[in-house]
C-alpha cells in the first residue's frame, strides 16, 4: 500500500458567513462522514490532488470540507466547498485504497445534492438531465434506437464461443440489454455489437435513463427513482455496456440484477473468436478502465482477458486512472478534464498501441477525441465493437 501523506489535513479557515457559526446542514450521512480517520492513504490515488498538490483537492481535504459544512462551521455557500465539489471527478479511486471503508461516491452525491440544487446546477447538466428524463425527447432518438435494436439481425453465436448458461441471480433466466442514454444517441453501433455477442439478450423497447446522470449531478433522489423504474422495465439480469450505469444500477437494484458486458461474457464462459489485425499483423491493444466498473464494482480482469484473446494486450501504466470524462465533467470543466487525460495520451503513444479499448461510452468519447486531437494513430473503440471486429475477420 502507498505510504500515507504525513501532511496534516487542512481544516476550514473558520465560518465564512458574516453571522458566524451556521446551523447543522443535515445533508450528509453522518455515519459515512465519521468513518474517515484522516489517514491520508487516499491522497496518492487522487487525480485532482496529483494536479494541484493541495489538500483541499484531495479526498481527505474534501471530507474535511464536508464535515465543516455539516457541522455549520462552514457557510452553506462557501466558495471553496462549491469549487471542490465540482473539481472532484467522482472517480472513486480513493475508495479502493481507504482502510476505513469510506464510501466517498455516496458522500459526493450528497455533497452535490447540496451544492448543485436548483439553479446552482450547471446549465449543461440541467439540459442533459431534462433530455434523458423526457420520454418525448428521447423518442426523437427513435430512429437511432431502432437501428441499435434491430439494425443487425442477431448473429449466431460464433463457433468456438462458450455455451450460454444463465447468470446467477436471474430468477427468470432472462437477460435484458440496456441501451443507455448516451449510447443510443451517440454510439448505437456499440449496442449492435453487444447484441451480436449476446443474442440471447432481449432488448425491451421502452427504456428510460438509469439515473446515473442525475445522481452524479446533484439530484440523487431522481437518480434512485429512475434506477428503480428501469429495473421494472428490464426483466431479469440487466446487461449494460456502460461501466458507470452498471455501478449506479447495482447500488440501487442489487449486484445480482446487473452485469457489465465483459463480466457477463466472462461468466458465460464466452471465448472470443478471431483476431483483430492491423496491416496483416496481430493488433496491439490497451484497455482504459471504467472508473466506476473498476473502483465501484471491482471488475478488472474480464475486459483484459477478452482483449488478450483477440489481440496483443498492452497494459498502460495508468489504465486504471480516470480519463477525465467523468460523466458531465469533460463538458463542465474541459480544461481540467484535458489535464487529467494528457498523461494517458502520452502513455498510449509511448506504448505504440493500435487500439485503446474502453468499457464505457463516456470514456470512449473522451479518449477518441483526445487521440484525434493529437493526431495519434491509435484508435479508441468500445470492447463490444472490438470483439465483434475480431469475429468478422477470416
Ligand atoms: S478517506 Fe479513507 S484513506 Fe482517505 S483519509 Fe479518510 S480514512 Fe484515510
Ligand atoms: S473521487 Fe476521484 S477525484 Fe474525487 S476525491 Fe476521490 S480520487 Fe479524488
Amino acid at each position: 500500500m502507498t505510504e500515507p501523506s504525513t501532511a496534516e489535513p487542512t481544516g476550514p479557515s473558520g465560518p465564512s458567513g458574516p453571522s458566524g457559526a451556521q446551523a447543522p446542514l443535515g445533508v450528509f450521512d453522518k455515519e459515512l462522514l465519521d468513518r474517515c480517520i484522516s489517514c491520508g492513504f487516499c491522497l496518492p490515488a487522487c487525480p485532482t490532488y496529483a494536479l494541484t498538490g493541495e489538500e483541499t483537492s484531495s479526498p481527505r481535504g474534501r471530507i474535511t470540507l464536508m464535515r465543516a459544512l455539516e457541522s455549520g462551521e462552514l457557510a452553506p455557500d462557501d466558495p471553496t466547498s462549491a469549487e471542490e465539489s465540482s473539481f472532484c471527478l467522482g472517480c472513486r479511486a480513493c475508495e479502493t485504497v481507504c482502510p476505513a471503508g469510506v464510501e466517498y461516491g455516496q458522500l459526493l452525491e450528497q455533497w452535490r445534492d447540496h451544492q448543485w440544487r436548483g439553479p446552482a446546477r450547471p446549465w449543461i447538466a440541467r439540459a442533459l438531465m431534462a433530455l434523458v428524463s423526457r420520454p418525448g425527447l428521447l423518442r426523437l432518438q427513435g430512429l437511432v434506437r431502432r437501428h441499435a435494436r434491430g439494425g443487425a439481425a442477431p448473429a449466431a453465436r460464433p463457433a468456438g464461443s462458450g455455451a450460454a448458461p444463465r447468470p446467477a441471480g436471474s430468477a427468470a433466466g432472462t437477460v435484458s440489454l440496456m441501451l443507455g442514454c448516451v449510447e443510443r444517441g451517440l454510439y448505437p453501433e456499440v449496442s449492435r455489437a453487444a447484441r451480436q455477442l449476446c443474442p440471447e439478450a432481449g432488448v425491451p423497447a421502452r427504456q428510460g435513463c438509469c439515473g446515473a446522470l442525475h445522481a452524479h449531478n446533484g439530484d440523487s433522489a431522481t437518480g434512485a427513482e429512475l434506477a428503480h423504474e428501469l429495473g421494472e422495465r428490464l426483466p431479469g439480469t440487466i446487461l449494460t455496456t456502460a461501466g458507470g450505469c452498471a455501478a449506479h444500477l447495482a447500488h440501487h437494484l442489487g449486484r445480482d440484477r446487473v452485469r457489465e458486458l465483459s463480466e457477463y461474457l466472462d461468466e458465460q464462459g464466452h471465448r472470443p473468436v478471431g483476431e483483430v489485425t492491423v496491416n496483416g499483423r496481430r493488433a496491439r491493444a490497451a484497455l482504459q478502465d471504467s472508473c466506476h466498473l473498476r473502483n465501484g464494482l471491482g471488475v478488472t480482469r474480464p475486459p483484459r482477458e477478452l482483449i488478450a484473446a483477440v489481440a496483443d494486450y498492452v497494459e498502460l501504466p495508468g489504465a486504471g486512472t480516470c480519463c477525465g470524462a467523468a460523466g458531465t465533467y469533460a463538458m463542465l470543466r474541459p480544461e481540467d478534464s484535458a489535464k487529467v487525460l494528457a498523461p494517458k495520451l502520452d502513455e498510449v503513444e509511448e506504448a505504440d498501441v493500435d487500439y485503446v479499448v474502453t468499457v464505457n461510452p463516456g470514456c470512449l468519447r473522451q479518449v477518441r477525441q483526445g487521440l484525434r486531437r493529437r493526431g495519434s494513430r491509435a484508435e479508441a473503440i468500445h470492447l463490444a465493437e472490438f470483439l465483434a471486429l475480431a469475429t468478422r475477420l477470416p
